[in-house]
């Protein structure tokens, strides 16, 4: 089990040339999660090469044009991909949705699939399973209009401990069950699967934070993950004014939040129009997260469990 994650882009507010729109593509048991579809992302992913019919769900962060401009034309994409009727595609976003993508559908109403919609307060209590496990949970951030925060969980089954099972001696046709988490009867015994497998295990987490200032609430909501890529408007401290303003981050706050929340990796994203080479600021992020990675396109990872 795992997961890979792969940067589509990295501009906030408009496309450049040689800098797609900020948008992250993560794939699990074969099944793509979208979040965000500025202008421009389909060609992103083309060029990637993952394929484009298996997106399962697509995330929408926010109504803004940069994060959801794409998305007609790519909705028309994933029609001509050779998607079916019998295969849906789930939509995720914060409140009104449904009718935001409507509206854009204006210029694209003719789908061979289905669209199901989920709408999220992002209180910080909903959470869905996206597919084979990996579950998404939704956290309001702090931007002038309503952005959702999106991280991700996979969780790792305790490891069966063969030597239990047979000491307990019970038959090998019911290990399976037992190894699933479920209990099994065997003629007149009980056995529960805490009997034969080992203490739990730490799964994989990731989490996707843009268009936002740093919020407590957002450091609790990235704790302890094995990935966090975080909009980073601003290399300048000096342009902490604007970050206010405009509800976004400099790099060194990025890294604030990302260490507060005790995040492991950190790659930053979303970069200013008016920052062409955003590496001239990395050290403003690197002093206080030294391993941090300014965001490119493509760049990415495979998130695997780890033997302790
Ligand atoms: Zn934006
Ligand atoms: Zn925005």
């Amino acid at each position: 089990m795992m997961i890979d994650v792969a940067l589509l882009g990295t501009g906030g507010t408009l496309p450049l040339p040689g800098r797609f729109l900020s948008s992250l593509l993560i794939r699990h048991s074969g099944v793509m999660t979208l979040i965000d579809c500025g202008e421009g992302t389909q060609v992103s992913l083309r060029e990637l090469g993952w394929g484009i019919k298996d997106i399962g769900t697509i995330l929408i962060t926010h109504f803004h044009a940069d994060h959801i401009s794409g998305l007609p034309g790519l909705l028309l994409t994933i029609g001509n991909s050779g998607r079916t009727a019998n295969e849906p595609l789930t939509m995720v976003g914060p409140r009104g949705l449904q009718r935001v993508v409507e509206h854009l559908r204006v210029i694209a109403p003719h789908l061979p699939y289905q669209i199901i919609f989920r709408e999220m307060t992002g209180r910080g209590d909903e959470q869905l399973e996206l597919n084979h496990g990996l579950r998404l949970k939704v956290q309001m951030g702090d931007h002038d209009i309503a952005c959702l925060a999106y991280r991700f969980e996979l969780d790792r089954a305790p490891q069966f401990q063969p030597e239990r099972a047979k000491a307990l001696e019970i038959p090998l046709q019911f290990w399976k069950s037992l190894q699933r988490g479920e209990p099994v009867i065997v003629g007149e015994k009980t056995f529960q699967p805490e009997q034969v497998l080992g203490p739990p295990r730490v799964g994989l987490s990731m989490a996707f934070v843009t268009d936002t200032r740093p919020t407590e609430k957002l450091a609790q909501f990235i704790e302890d993950v094995d990935l966090f890529i975080c909009e980073a408007s601003y290399g300048d401290p000096e342009d902490r004014v604007k970050a206010i303003e405009n509800k976004h981050m400099t790099f060194g706050e990025a890294a604030m939040l990302a260490s507060a929340g005790r995040a492991k990796q950190l790659w930053l994203t979303h970069f200013s129009p008016a920052l062409p080479f955003p590496d001239r600021y990395r050290k403003e992020a690197a002093v206080i997260f030294p391993t941090v990675v300014l965001g490119e396109k493509h760049l990415n990872t495979t998130l695997k469990f780890i033997d302790a």
